[in-house]
């Protein structure tokens, strides 16, 4: 007797998806495109700390570490956020996750009952749709447009909060537009956190690539200790393979957060996160020169296309560009199929980052300076062409 496939799960085979995929599936294959789609940095991680991942592979750092992390780590990154953000951070807060998205998950989780509401940014990184339907809560959608320097406004997000809100979700500086939120309006959306019992999930993983003003952190703004402070190795130390991240949790949450890792993950590899402490020791010059880098490619994006009305916002940090293609009269889809098909270049759909973002695609610095500045002559090309004929 044979029998019939059983069909995936409803959860799981209606879970939001990027068209990045798509993007990605079309131009694998063809070597002559420019990836300007891809959000992984083209560097390597510091040698002394591949050193240490052997060194604890062979000193026996290959049993589970406990759920929330090693204590010795937990207590190196309470002193790194304690020191950026001036307020003292016990270690018991810290729990030490296999990437900022795998902290991300843990704390929506933590906070989020079925029919619960969470705010997403739009323009916002996927993910965070895709974590919040997994959970089962509805996503709403708070505004960053281009004419207010992909920043929100406070009012805007209050109106949105509603009986069933419990999370508002944050991040600085952002995917994908690079915008870096001022410390006033962290410390507005802290008033508000505490205002409306909100919960903040403040995603900070690119908080070392600021290019003007500085990094605010929420860890430096919540007096009402309502916020998940994420962040991680992956951008600081172009450690992105590595999987190692970690949230600073509301005092008393992060029992809750490491417990939901032991179903997924367990814990983060004990051997990677050794390495992770000897990232935050030792020489710290790779983070400002990877800093300096995404910099210059900043300036080459200004260079190609300050003038023209594809770059409505200067990226302020993080490692991308969001790029105004309304001109073309094409949405994001059609445009980046049409980008791969006529100019070689692959670029993400704005559509991918929100409903507000169909006239937008996202570039990523994370190719050498010649290959950024083909590519971006080859997209404006594309515009004014479309918007000359
Ligand atoms: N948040 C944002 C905004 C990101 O862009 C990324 C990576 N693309 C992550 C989180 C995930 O980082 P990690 O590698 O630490 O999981």
């Amino acid at each position: 007797m044979s029998v019939p496939p059983h069909p995936a799960a409803r959860r799981a085979t209606s879970m939001p998806r990027s068209a990045i995929r798509e993007i990605m599936t079309l131009a694998a294959g063809r070597p002559e495109v420019i990836h300007l789609e891809v959000g992984d940095p083209d560097l390597d991680t510091p040698t002394h700390v591949s050193a240490a991942l052997g060194a604890a592979a062979l000193s026996g750092a290959t049993h589970y570490a406990p759920n929330a992390g090693l204590a010795g780590l937990r207590t190196a990154i309470a002193a790194r956020v304690a020191s950026r953000t001036g307020q003292p951070v016990a270690a018991e807060r810290i729990v030490v996750t296999a990437g900022a998205v795998n902290a991300l998950f843990a704390s929506l989780l933590a906070v989020l009952d079925p029919g619960d509401e969470v705010l997403l940014p739009d323009p916002g990184w996927p993910n965070y749709e895709s974590i919040a339907h997994l959970a089962g809560a509805t996503c709403r959608h708070y505004p960053m447009p281009a004419a207010r320097g992909f920043l929100p406004d406070v009012a805007e997000i209050r109106a949105l909060v509603g009986p069933r809100t419990r999370a508002l979700l944050l991040n600085t500086p952002g995917n994908p537009t690079g915008a870096v939120f001022p410390a006033p309006l962290m410390a507005a959306i802290a008033a508000l956190a505490q205002e409306t019992g909100l919960h903040l999930v403040s995603d900070e993983i690119y908080e070392d690539i600021v290019f003007e003003g500085t990094h605010a952190s929420i860890g430096a703004y919540d007096v009402a200790d309502r916020s998940f402070l994420i962040s991680g190795f992956s951008k600081s130390y172009a450690m992105t393979g590595w999987r190692l991240g970690w949230v600073v949790c509301p005092p008393g949450l992060a029992p809750v957060v490491a417990g939901l890792l032991e179903p997924v993950i367990s814990c983060a590899p004990t051997m990677v996160q050794m390495a992770g402490e000897a990232a935050l020791a030792g020489p710290q010059e790779s983070v400002a020169e990877m800093a300096a880098l995404f910099r210059r490619r900043r300036d080459v994006v200004a260079e190609v296309l300050g003038q023209s009305p594809l770059l409505p916002v200067l990226p302020h940090g993080a490692f991308y560009a969001f790029l105004d293609i309304g001109g073309s009269g094409l949405g994001s889809l059609d445009f980046a199929r049409a980008a791969l098909a006529e100019t070689a270049v692959a670029v993400v759909p704005g559509i991918s980052f929100g409903p507000a973002s169909d006239r937008f695609v996202r570039v990523a610095l994370t190719v050498p300076e010649a290959t950024l500045r083909e590519g971006l002559a080859r997209l404006k090309g594309m515009v004014e062409r479309r918007a000359a004929g």
